[in-house]
């Protein structure tokens, strides 16, 4: 049974509306310190026009909240309007200061008030004194977040975990939602909800299951915020591609995510297309024409890796080709069953020629590579007109 997309609650972050029935947002981050104002325009406008909904940047003293304010105005007066996420650790008063200038601000609940260095072990005693000390700090920034009408995203992570947290619960995703409870007790009193969670590790594994144990948990709290996807730290290349589509494809297929971000080692905008590939791949959003294609073996009969590299080429010059699905099979083998879950079908046969499938049905058989070119962008184009 195909999973359906976890209920949640809709957060607004900017003109950007996260949860609920909403699309599946993307993120992206800057790469370059906030102080160097012409380079974070460039690279957010650069974001922008590749598909990036909503820019995260890191804020790491209270002089980039100024940074972070200047750049939004000259964005604003560029007329790009994309949400802007301030991403503060280890600081209360950063965190807080940010509220005023950005539409929402990415806390980590372990480094909030916690120190990651120092003791390891705690008394009952020594881990309340954390959770109070915690407690001060997060209840005021929610609270002024409540009146200011911003959204929070409130960040575990796997790697800064609150050390008092890991004595308690150990490195472990029940460490993580813990971590997440704590904060989540805290913006409660105050009722501040405009929340949204993101559990993330650098594994995988470690990523998909805290995930799943929180929105267990807060489903039976009945409580249905945001979930933010991400494996954090997967590095660069095919590599860090692959991972990050196990962990958020994972969840994605599970019916878990509401806005997601791939975390690469490269340039920024290399992001989104990987998250756009996520997304199409897990049937999340459509954003290009969907090819199914066999990987031919010793049946297959035409040159299919120029035929399909042609025809991407051919149909995406239609209008509204990013609604199509198309079929290119080998042989008879797979190709009437694949043929059924797509627009249109061609299908190899032992002589070399090529026939076209609407369903199961053969609507034209054995022709020739160009034929079949011209015959099925006519088809496409019909079936997109709605004729
Ligand atoms: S569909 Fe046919 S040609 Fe393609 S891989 Fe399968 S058996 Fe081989």
């Amino acid at each position: 049974m195909i999973a359906k997309r976890r209920q949640t609650n809709e957060v607004v972050v900017g003109h950007v509306a996260i949860g609920g029935n909403n699309d599946i947002s993307i993120q992206s981050m800057t790469n370059i310190p906030t102080k160097n104002v012409e380079g974070n325009v460039r690279q957010i406008c650069e974001l922008f026009e590749c598909g990036c909904e909503i820019v995260r940047l890191a804020v790491t003293d209270l002089e980039g909240v100024k940074f972070f304010a200047e750049i939004r105005k000259i964005l604003r007066a560029k007329d790009i309007p994309i949400p802007m996420v301030a991403d503060v650790h280890f600081s209360p008063a950063i965190a807080l200061n940010c509220l005023e200038v950005a539409d929402k601000v990415r806390i980590n609940a372990g480094n909030f008030s916690d120190k990651l260095m120092g003791p390891q072990s705690f008394s009952d005693d020594e881990f309340l004194v954390g959770k109070n000390k915690l407690q001060k700090s997060l209840g005021k920034f929610f609270r002024r977040a409540k009146d200011l009408k911003k959204s929070v995203r409130i960040g575990i992570n796997h790697g800064s975990l609150a050390p008092r947290m890991v004595y308690k619960f150990g490195h472990t995703d029940v460490a993580m939602w813990e971590s997440a409870k704590e904060c989540l007790e805290m913006a409660w009193e105050v009722k501040f909800e405009n929340i949204i969670l993101s559990f993330k590790a650098s594994d995988a594994k470690k990523m998909i299951a805290a995930n799943r144990l929180a929105c267990f948990k807060l489903d039976e709290m009945g409580k249905h915020y945001p979930i933010h996807l991400g494996v954090t730290e997967s590095g660069s290349g095919d590599y860090a591609r692959i991972k990050s589509a196990i962990g958020i494809g994972s969840l994605l297929v599970d019916g878990i995510g509401d806005t997601l971000r791939v975390s690469l080692t490269e340039d920024p905008g290399r992001e989104i297309e990987v998250a756009k590939n996520i997304l199409q791949g897990c049937g999340a959003r459509r954003y290009g024409m969907e090819f199914i294609a066999c990987p031919s073996c010793g049946r297959t009969s035409y040159d299919i890796q120029s035929v399909l590299g042609e025809l991407k080429m051919q149909l995406g010059k239609l209008t509204g080709a990013k609604n199509l699905k198309i079929a290119v099979m080998g042989c008879m083998v797979n190709g009437p069953g694949e043929a059924e879950d797509a627009d249109f079908a061609i299908i190899g046969s032992p002589n070399g020629t090529l026939s076209i499938y609407q369903n199961r049905n053969c609507i034209v058989k054995n022709v020739s590579w160009e034929e079949t070119c011209k015959i099925l962008t006519k088809v496409c184009q019909l079936k997109l007109d709605g004729a």
